[in-house]
């Protein structure tokens, strides 16, 4: 019998796994049951691995502000540099987007997040690279914001996890029950306590236990793509129709939402590069002149673990089921909340309780109760 049990060894899974490992207090067996240990289709390994502050629920700045410090000390905690750089985020409105720009700088500000709201002419000042066509107000990050190498940082969790004696065990999750897992290769695993971080397959994992989950895989394309001559110090920007784009090294990536309606589980993980065409390039070279002369050089596509009701993360107890407890449906946002999701998971199981962070509005209660906390900012 395992104390813990993780379903699911990606950023998430291991950050708990890692979390609950290096904590003096706790001295059970942890396993990690992953099925594909190349992570060929992880969200962790195929994501944009941005970290910002700028959110409409107080709880996410919370997670995410813990995530910036964290990868600051990445090298000391984990023994990885993660290239962390910070040149912040710059949200744009249109004039109807205004008001709720408006509202969702009030949340940050109360936070003590570095945030400045810019009108137009301000903008074309910091940034002349930037076309306002269309603009009505900017929101820029000043601090606390930027990107990071997220495959690195799960497998550091990962390696760090195993080092302290976690078990990884590369196989499949046919079966749930509330002490028991049943592997696609026959064995049945026993554990006090089952933690469910199966990222976008989270829905279809609840589902052997007959718990329904509001998470389903939903496929992102990302662009990487090279100009003659880059526009200069770029944060990353995010247009009025969600299209965004960051710096990658010497090139830059981006991507859109695909309208709703457009956006079904499950879909193949093949790059839409109709969205570039339609979409992501038009958006881009409007938005910023320099980018007219964008040429596509690589591209993937990966899946949110999309959570339907809410957009938010899912974490804590089932609340009959108590031997379960879910880490899933971050819907965008999962990799930069990973070490602070991970240390609350830890808390939970060792404690009974958050302490740090009280991540109780994040349960799973709320799904049952029909009580939305919606985030308004997902990317
Ligand atoms: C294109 C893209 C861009 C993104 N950009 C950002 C960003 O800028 N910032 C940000 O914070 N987040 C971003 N995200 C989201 C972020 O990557 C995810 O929230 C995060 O990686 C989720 O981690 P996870 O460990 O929960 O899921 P995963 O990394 O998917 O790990 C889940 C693991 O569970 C395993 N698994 C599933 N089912 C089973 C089973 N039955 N048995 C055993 N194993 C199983 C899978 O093999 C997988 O390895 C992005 C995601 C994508 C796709």
């Amino acid at each position: 019998m395992f104390d813990v049990l993780i379903v699911g060894g990606g950023a998430m899974g291991s950050s708990i796994a890692w979390h609950l490992a290096s904590d003096p207090a706790f001295s059970g067996k942890i396993v990690v049951v992953e099925r594909d240990p190349t992570y060929a289709r992880a969200s962790s390994a195929l994501s944009a691995s941005s970290i910002r502050q700028q959110f409409s629920t107080p709880l996410n700045i919370h997670l995410s502000r813990y995530g910036i410090g964290f990868l600051r000390k990445a090298h000391q905690l984990l023994g990885v540099d993660l290239g962390l750089k910070e040149p912040g985020y710059l949200f744009l409105a249109s004039d109807a987007g205004q008001p709720a720009m408006r509202a969702n700088h009030a949340i940050q500000s109360a936070e003590g997040c570095a945030v400045e709201l810019l009108e137009p002419a301000a903008l074309r000042k910091r940034f002349p690279w930037i076309s306002t066509e269309g603009i009505a107000l900017a929101s820029h990050g000043t601090a606390n914001e930027g990107w990071f190498d997220g495959p690195a940082l799960m497998q550091a969790f990962r390696r760090k996890a195993r080092e302290l004696g976690v078990q990884y065990v590369g196989d499949e999750v046919v079966g749930l029950a509330p002490h028991a897992v049943a592997l696609r290769s026959g064995e049945r695993l026993e554990a006090k306590t089952i933690v469910l971080a199966a990222g976008p397959w989270s829905g279809e994992v609840a589902a052997l236990a007959d718990i329904a989950l509001p998470v389903e895989p939903r496929r992102r394309s990302v662009f990487v793509f090279d100009v003659r001559e880059p526009p200069g110090p770029t944060p990353l920007v995010i247009d009025v129709t969600g299209t965004w784009v960051r710096p990658e090294g010497r090139f830059y990536i981006g991507g859109t939402t695909p309208a709703e309606g457009n956006d079904p589980a499950g879909a193949p993980l093949e790059v839409q590069h109709q969205e570039w065409d339609d979409m992501v390039w038009p958006t881009l070279a409007n938005r910023v002149p320099a980018f007219e002369a964008a040429k596509v050089v690589n591209a993937w596509a990966g899946y949110y673990e999309y959570n339907t009701f809410d957009q938010n993360g899912i974490v804590g107890r089932h609340p009959e089921v108590e031997s379960l407890v879910f880490a899933t449906g971050f819907s965008g946002h999962g990799i930069q909340q990973s070490p602070a999701v991970g240390r609350a998971v830890a808390e939970l199981i060792l404690h009974g309780a958050y302490r740090t962070l009280d991540l109780t509005p994040f349960g799973y209660e709320r799904i049952a109760a029909g009580r939305p906390v919606r985030e308004l900012n997902v990317v």
